[in-house]
């Protein structure tokens, strides 16, 4: 089994690029990691 692994993508890990995750209670949350872009904060510069 190879292992893939995608160091190119922005996608915010905490999130996976939602913009938003979800809660163990229920709903969403803005994420806070990403400021709900869905993308990885400082790699965009
Ligand atoms: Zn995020």
């Amino acid at each position: 089994m190879q292992t893939t692994v995608l160091t190119e993508k922005e996608v915010c890990e905490y999130c996976n690029g939602q913009g938003y995750y979800q809660l163990l209670l229920g709903g969403s949350e803005t994420c806070p990691s990403c400021q709900g872009s869905g993308k990885k904060k400082g790699t965009d510069r």
